[in-house]
């Protein structure tokens, strides 16, 4: 039997890509998307659309979901995984800064959600898998605006899964420590990333992203009337 399509933000790079291809060896049609379209077709999956979209814009996310169900069918799950982690301190940052990842990481996830939620419901089923973050559920210094964006994402899963329960649409959170990706290097601050990649050393080096897709699929695999509310998964090592 065919598989259904699986949706994935910020597939360019990093847990996004890994997710994409772990998805796809399981043998699901996909659509990936983000900016960067050359990163989304180098990945050079079978049965995959790639498509350029800021995950802020709403109606570009709504089309491109509209032309991949029009080819695959009905959207099985959203993966909402695009996301920025600008860290600074809150008396130097640049404003600026707290808005894009606000705009990315909490309306982004709401702009996709909403895209794919209203035939999840008609249908009865679906799921909807947010990556959030360990920093979703403790502070750390220098994390004040991402901190509230990943808080933001648990506060919102957690609510739509009451929401959308008895439409038998499952709400699944990833929650990943540090993983060794390209997240990091957005921060404009050398003190920042100097401090942060030693941390990373002293837990003996972040997980990959191949280990945030395993738990991914694993939680997706299990069946519709079984939902894994949430994964925490970090470092052995990491506080
Ligand atoms: P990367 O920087 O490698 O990947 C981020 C992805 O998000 C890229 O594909 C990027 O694509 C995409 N993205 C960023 N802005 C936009 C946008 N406006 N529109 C569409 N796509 C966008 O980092 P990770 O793989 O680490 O991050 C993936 C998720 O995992 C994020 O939500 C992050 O917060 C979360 N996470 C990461 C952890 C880590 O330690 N790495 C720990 C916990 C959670 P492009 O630039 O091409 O648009």
């Amino acid at each position: 039997m065919n598989k259904p399509l699986i949706v994935i933000t910020g597939a360019s790079s990093g847990i996004g890509a890994a997710t994409a291809q772990a998805f796809s060896a399981a043998g699901h049609p996909l659509l990936l998307l983000a900016r960067r379209i050359d990163k989304l077709e180098a990945l050079d999956l079978p049965n995959t659309l790639c498509t350029q979209v800021d995950v802020t814009d709403r109606a570009a996310m709504n089309t491109a979901i509209q032309q991949a169900e029009a080819q695959y069918g009905a959207t099985d799950a959203l993966i909402n995984n695009a996301g920025v982690m600008l860290l600074g301190q809150l008396d130097q940052q640049e404003p600026g800064e707290w808005q894009r990842m606000f705009d990315v990481n909490v309306m982004g996830l709401l702009n996709g959600t909403q895209a794919v939620l209203p035939a999840m419901k008609a249908r009865r089923g679906g799921t909807i898998i947010n990556i959030s973050s360990v920093a979703g559920r403790k502070t750390f210094p220098g994390h004040a605006a991402y901190c509230g964006t990943k808080f933001a994402v648990h506060a919102m899963s957690e609510n739509l899964r009451e929401e959308v329960a008895d439409d038998n649409v499952r709400v699944i959170t990833i929650a990943p420590g540090a993983v060794e990706t390209e997240l990091l290097s957005h921060t404009t601050s050398d003190e920042i990333i100097e401090g942060y990649e030693s941390w990373k050393e002293s837990m003996g080096g972040a997980i990959t992203p191949d280990d945030i897709a395993r738990a991914t699929l694993f939680a997706y695999q299990q069946p519709q009337n079984l939902c894994i509310r949430e994964i925490v998964l970090a470092a052995t090592r990491q506080q």
